[in-house]
C-alpha cells in the first residue's frame, strides 16, 4: 500500500501545480480506479485548506449496474466528507444508454457513451469551477490507448493524450494520478483498504475495441514482465517531441456551447445518428 501511495503522490506532484490552490474533481464510477483515486486524492490534499476536492458521477442510465456504482460513490463521499454530483444522460440528453445500446449499429455502444460521459464530465466540472478533472485511468488503460492510437496511424490524439499541461478554452484540463499503478496493484489497493467499489463491469463493455488491446498488451507483459512500464516510458519520452509538433488546436464553439474541432462536436454528431436513425 504504501508503494502505491508513494508511486501517486509523486504522479500528483508532477502533474499538479497547486502552489496558488486548486479544484479537483474526480471523475467517480464507483469502481475500483475511481474510487481509489478519490481515496488517495482525499489522503494527499485534505490537508490543504486552498484545493477544493469534489466528485461527479455520470449516470448514462444502465439499471442494475451503474445505480449500484452511484451509491457506493455517494457512500464513499459521504465518508470521506467530499460533495457528491452526479449527472445523468437523460437529464443531459433525453437519452439512456438503454436506448443508444441496441441501436449503435456499426460503431460500439462505448463510442457513444465514451464522448457522451466525456462532455456530461466538462460541462458539470465547469459549472463548479474545477480546475482540473482526475480520472482514474491506470497504467493498462494507458498503455492500451498508447497502443489504439500508434495502430490507428493517429499521432495528434496520441499527442493529446492526458496528462494535460496545456489549457484549452472550454476545456476542464485532466490528471491521471493512477498511470503509473498497474490494473491488479489498484485493485490489490482498493482491497485491502476496504473500499466498497463495485466489481461488476459494465454490461455494454464486451463490445469495447479496446478489449483487444487489453488481450494483446496482458500477452506482451506475460511473455516479458515490464513490458507496460516500459511502453509508458517510451510513450513519456516522445509526449514532448509530440507536444512541440502538434500545438494546440483552435478550437470552436459547437452550437451545444462545447469547444470542438469541426463546426459540431462529436456528442452532437453521435446524438444526430442515434436520435434520426429509426428504432428497429
Ligand atoms: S463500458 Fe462503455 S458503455 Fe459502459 S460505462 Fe464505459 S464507456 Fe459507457
Amino acid at each position: 500500500m504504501e508503494y502505491v501511495e508513494k508511486r501517486v503522490k509523486r504522479e500528483v506532484r508532477s502533474q499538479l501545480d497547486l502552489s496558488t490552490g486548486g479544484h479537483i474533481t474526480v471523475a467517480l464510477s464507483g469502481g475500483k480506479d475511481s474510487m481509489t483515486t478519490l481515496h488517495l486524492l482525499h489522503e494527499i490534499l485534505s490537508m490543504r485548506r486552498d484545493v477544493t476536492l469534489d466528485a461527479i458521477t455520470v449516470d448514462e442510465g444502465t439499471p442494475g449496474y451503474r445505480d449500484i456504482c452511484v451509491e457506493r460513490s455517494r457512500k464513499l463521499c459521504d465518508e470521506l466528507g467530499v460533495d457528491h454530483h452526479v449527472i445523468s444522460f437523460a437529464e443531459e440528453y433525453g437519452i439512456t444508454m438503454e436506448d443508444i445500446g441496441p441501436r449503435s449499429g456499426v460503431r460500439t455502444p462505448c463510442s457513444y457513451c465514451g464522448v457522451l460521459r466525456r462532455r456530461c464530465l466538462n460541462r458539470k466540472a465547469q459549472e463548479l469551477g474545477s480546475t482540473h478533472i482526475a480520472t482514474g485511468l491506470n497504467l493498462d488503460d494507458t498503455v492500451q490507448s498508447v497502443m489504439m492510437n500508434i495502430s490507428r496511424g493517429d499521432v495528434e490524439r496520441l499527442a493529446r493524450l492526458g496528462p494535460h499541461t496545456r489549457i484549452q478554452p472550454g476545456l476542464v484540463p485532466r490528471i491521471q494520478p493512477l498511470r503509473s499503478i498497474p490494473e491488479k496493484e489498484t485493485y490489490t489497493y482498493a482491497l485491502l483498504r476496504g473500499l466498497d467499489f463495485h466489481e461488476s463491469s459494465c454490461p455494454w463493455s464486451g463490445e469495447a475495441v479496446r478489449n483487444d488491446y487489453r488481450h494483446v498488451v496482458n500477452l506482451l507483459e506475460d511473455g516479458s514482465p515490464g513490458t507496460k512500464h516500459c511502453i509508458l516510458s517510451s510513450y513519456d519520452q516522445l509526449r514532448p517531441m509530440l507536444r512541440d509538433a502538434y500545438a494546440p488546436a483552435d478550437l470552436r464553439q459547437c452550437e451545444c456551447g462545447e469547444p470542438c474541432l469541426e463546426e459540431r462536436c462529436m456528442a452532437c454528431r453521435l446524438l444526430d445518428e442515434i436520435i434520426i436513425e429509426p428504432r428497429e
